[in-house]
């Protein structure tokens, strides 16, 4: 059975593991951790880097940066991951969820604006599949608004908008490194900080609410509790792990777009009527993140995962639209979102991993076809 995922080591990640053993700080922050901000921060230009123990942390951090409070309303889409939601409801505040594009699983911007009341303080967005969101739209939008921009770029590493790195528009921005994403710590995530306003205040919410970070640089002669915070920072034995990969980050991107292109070739020069192929914008990139088609309906999607099973393919469908949950639903203010509901309904992912061979992926394709064209 070709499974849909395979987490790919590159061979170096237990010997820095043993380095980091070594050195005797296994605590955060330490060289480890230093290298992989000092990596994201010159290669990708984001301002400030804070490695965290998931995604759903560093947007927890996101929420309480932004100040989210009950009564405040934060605007989200639909079809995403439980996480883009659940770290501003913790925060007491009310979920207004936005649809997708029709073409496209990303929030809709010309839907945003009419969704703004006078309590509306974020904006959450999500660049599905790593494709990016307008995000010229999404900025004049908050610029207009005065609201805080969130990135979600939990699946965009390496992907850009108009050649400019995902994660560095918004406000405030979180990675993921979870095993099912292109580089990985296991549990891992990141948040990056692009306002200087709230560049000191991350340091302090990360560790604990105190401001041991700026008594290790020797700014302060003292540390003491300054702010609300957790335990948002992994140990160095994660950041040595994570540290394995992003040396190897080219060499992965490279192949992960390669197995994308070999989808989207194959599928595309045989026209198939009742699929239809991932939208990537002009402004946008794809970074191997994942690979998606559409089918015609539920029972068409259904038959074909059931199909590509019985010939040893695990194809996966994806979310479930936010608003209509079992948790939310009740609090959803009825809104139909049509098009959130239809890539739940007809969304599909095939294998996408590293060691997916590009014969593999070539015949993966080739069975859809053989599908389509024999059903
Ligand atoms: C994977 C994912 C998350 C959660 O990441 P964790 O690191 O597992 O917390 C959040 N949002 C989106 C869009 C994701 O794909």
């Amino acid at each position: 059975m070709i499974p849909f995922n395979k987490p790919f080591l590159t061979g170096k990640e237990t010997q820095y593991i043993e380095d980091a053993v070594a050195s005797g700080k296994l605590s955060g922050n330490g060289i480890f951790t230093k290298k992989c901000h000092a990596f994201f921060e010159s290669k990708f230009g984001f301002k400030k880097c804070l490695l965290t123990t998931s995604c759903t942390d560093a947007l927890e951090m996101c929420a309480i940066l932004a100040n989210i409070s009950t009564d405040d309303e934060v605007i989200i889409p639909s079809y995403t991951f439980v996480s883009s939601a659940v770290a501003f409801v913790r925060q007491g505040a009310k979920i207004i969820f936005a649809d997708s594009y029709k073409n496209n699983p990303n929030i809709d911007p010309q839907q945003i604006e009419q969704l703004i009341t006078p309590k509306t303080k974020a904006i959450v967005i999500v660049h599905y599949a790593g494709i990016a969101c307008d995000m010229d739209a999404i900025m004049a939008i908050s610029k207009k608004h005065n609201l805080i921009v969130i990135e979600d770029a939990a699946q965009a590493i390496d992907s850009y908008y108009k050649g400019k790195p995902l994660g560095s528009f918004g406000h405030l921005a979180a990675f993921s490194f979870h095993e099912t994403k292109n580089i990985i710590s296991g549990e891992g995530g990141m948040l990056c900080i692009n306002d200087e306003k709230l560049l000191l205040r991350s340091e302090i919410i990360w560790e604990k609410g105190t401001n041991r970070a700026q008594f290790f640089r020797g700014e302060v002669n003292k540390y003491g509790w300054m702010d609300i915070g957790s335990s948002f920072l992994p140990s160095e034995v994660i950041a040595a792990f994570l540290w394995a990969q992003l040396e190897n980050l080219d060499a992965i991107q490279t192949k992960r777009k390669a197995i994308w292109n070999m989808y989207y070739n194959t599928l595309d020069s045989s026209n198939l009527e009742r699929i239809k192929l991932p939208v990537v914008p002009n402004y946008a990139s794809q970074n191997g993140h994942l690979f998606y088609i559409v089918c015609k309906s539920i029972e068409h999607r259904s038959h074909l995962i059931a199909y590509l099973k019985g010939e040893g393919v695990h194809a996966v469908f994806h979310y479930l639209s936010l608003h209509d949950s079992p948790y939310y639903a009740e609090k959803h203010d009825g809104r139909a979102l049509k098009n959130s509901d239809m890539f739940s309904n007809r969304l599909l992912r095939l294998p996408l991993f590293y060691n997916l061979q590009l014969t593999e992926a070539e015949n993966i394709a080739n069975l859809i076809i053989n599908y389509e064209q024999n059903n």
